[in-house]
């Protein structure tokens, strides 16, 4: 008896079969060895694990559950099913599989026995199995995407949000720092200047990377506004290499232009496209060594589309790095890289610069690429940047995008405002603005010329507008509680405040939120971080309107 167990036992482990003997509830508690062959397991990893996880149902045949139901209750079963390989492949098998009553001590079990046929399939149905796993591969990549897509999202808001959040801040270190230097000079030691001009710089430096971030999601979601207009290419082209000469010179390296004769206008976006040329001319600078030039030309193609070629003779870019450096936040390597003892000369930066390029020219309706052998040991086989622009590309409507923002205002300084001539008492000026530091170094600017008055928060901004009714009401757009367009719009309505003039003020950085400060009645819009002039002048001008208006009344 005992050894008829044992042939018994012998005969169904080496069954070309797979064999499985579960627990009621499906617990693994025998496999033999063609069953932990077709499944990929090792014995001590199969058993104890539960059979459902090595099963997948096949489309028109029952799923384990409904066959485990069956099992259950006593009857029989015999249908195909996929066994599923710990790589993830499946196996068609015929399955039959039964319910075993205990005996002695021993509990019920289960009991499957597992069949592959997939080579006895049709071809029929071979094709309609690899259609179904192809279709399963094309829901998991449309999910992925569709995930990959989210985050991608979620990034660029953040990114967004983040770089607006920033500029709040960014104001004091600029505005009081921009104060310091104007005003106490006499009084501050020379080291503590210099310390406040290092600041100053920093901050400055800090507001470039922000408005390149913000560029960036523009360009990301698709919001970069353009306005065009005529621009000569030539004249721009040698502005922006003018604008570089302190660096070029310090380094020795010069600028060689060569321009087709007579080519026409570009209609296209001034201050976009003159952040094309200067961010490629300041790359060729970067990322070349000292005493070397750069070759600019320019010419008309079929009389339809410029071709601009910025050529260095720098350290050269890769071939698998030439489509990756156009990716946002892409850079090559490390700045130590682009400095030998060969050459003196600096790179490094934050990897935005040729991505905003690229979004750029390409909502100009263009193209860019770069041509480069790629860096070898010692040498520079510098890089050509290409750049085609069409002559009139076209382009979406203007979008009224107003000025302000196109206003560059770190360079500037902050100032003390001077009263105007033609007015003889000191206007009132009210600041509805929780943002308390923007409003000191406002009031700092502002009070030389101006009574400031302060509320924090909408409510309490418009019981003092109905009370004081002031010359100018400046309004921050996201306040706590009541916000910004809220506060114009109730203003607006009121007999007491409705010929109040409104300029926003705010770090505003997308431009529906200034087309929407201007939908609710606000005559101007001061972006933060702002610079004292622009502040005044703005004032200034606003307030000028209003007189005009109520003399011709
Ligand atoms: P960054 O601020 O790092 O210069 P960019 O987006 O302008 O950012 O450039 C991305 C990367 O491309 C740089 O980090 C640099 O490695 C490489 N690169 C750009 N321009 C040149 C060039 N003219 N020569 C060599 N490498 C360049």
């Amino acid at each position: 008896m005992q050894d008829n167990l044992y042939l018994l036992a012998h005969i169904v482990e080496l069954l070309p079969l797979d064999v499985l003997v579960t627990e009621v509830d499906g617990t693994v508690g025998y496999a033999n060895a063609h069953a932990l062959r077709t499944l990929g397991y090792e014995k001590k990893e199969l058993i104890g694990s539960s059979v459902d996880t090595h099963l997948a149902g096949i489309s028109g045949e029952p799923a384990w559950q409904e066959l485990h139901d069956k099992l259950v209750l006593g009857e029989n079963v015999a249908c195909r099913i996929n066994a599923v390989h710990r790589d993830g492949r499946e196996v068609v098998c015929a399955l039959q599989a039964v319910r075993v009553a205990g005996v002695e001590n021993c509990p019920d079990t289960l009991v499957l026995i597992l069949r592959e046929i997939a080579r006895e399939l049709s071809d029929a149905e071979q094709i309609e199995r690899k259609n179904l796993e192809l279709a399963k591969m094309n829901t998991e990549l449309i999910r992925s995407n569709a995930e990959l897509k989210r985050v991608s999202e979620m990034k660029t808001n953040f990114l967004s949000i983040a770089s607006h959040e920033l500029k709040t801040p960014l104001t004091s270190i600029k505005g009081y720092s921009d104060i310091i230097i104007d005003t106490m000079k006499d009084v501050l030691g020379p080291d503590v200047y210099r310390m406040i001009e290092n600041i100053n710089r920093a901050a400055d430096r800090l507001h470039k990377v922000v408005n390149n971030i913000l560029d960036v999601t523009r360009i990301e979601q698709k919001r970069l506004k353009l306005k065009p207009e005529e621009v000569d290419l030539p004249v721009m082209i040698k502005e922006c290499i003018e604008e570089l000469t302190q660096f070029s010179e310090k380094r020795n390296i010069s600028f060689k232009c060569s321009f087709a004769p007579d080519v026409p206008p570009f209609y296209g976006d001034r201050m976009r496209i003159h952040q094309v040329f200067t961010n490629l001319f300041s790359n060729a600078l970067k990322y070349s060594p000292d005493g070397s030039s750069v070759q600019i030309s320019l010419w008309l193609e079929e009389g339809c589309r410029f071709h601009a070629v910025v050529k260095d003779e720098g350290i050269g870019i890769g071939k698998e790095e030439q489509k990756k450096v156009f990716y946002p936040f892409y850079e090559v390597a490390s700045p130590t890289r682009h400095t030998s003892d060969a050459s003196r000369f600096m790179g490094g930066g934050t990897g935005l610069g040729l991505s905003i390029v690229k979004g750029i020219v390409e909502r100009h309706g263009g193209l860019i690429w770069v041509v480069s052998k790629g860096p070898t040991e010692g040498e520079f086989p510098g890089s050509e940047f290409h750049v085609l622009l069409p002559v009139r590309p076209v382009i979406g409507e203007d979008d009224n995008e107003t000025k302000a923002l196109y206003l560059e205002r770190p360079e500037e300084q902050m100032g003390v405002a001077e009263p105007h001539p033609a007015v003889e008492e000191k206007p009132e000026l009210l600041f509805i603005d929780d943002d308390r530091e923007a409003v000191e170094i406002a009031r700092m600017v502002l009070e030389n010329a101006f009574d400031v008055l302060w509320a924090e928060d909408g409510e309490k901004g418009l019981a003092m507008a109905f009370e004081r009714r002031p010359s100018l009401i400046l309004l921050d757009s996201r306040l706590p509680g009541l916000d910004g367009y809220r506060v114009c719009r109730i203003l607006r309505t009121q007999d007491e405040t409705r010929d109040i003039p409104i300029a926003f003020f705010s770090a505003a950085s997308q431009n529906d939120e200034i087309q929407r400060s201007f939908a609710c009645g606000a005559d101007d819009f001061v972006i933060k971080p702002f610079s004292g002039r622009e502040l005044v002048e703005k004032i200034w001008r606003v307030l000028m309107k209003k007189k005009e208006v109520d003399t011709f009344k």
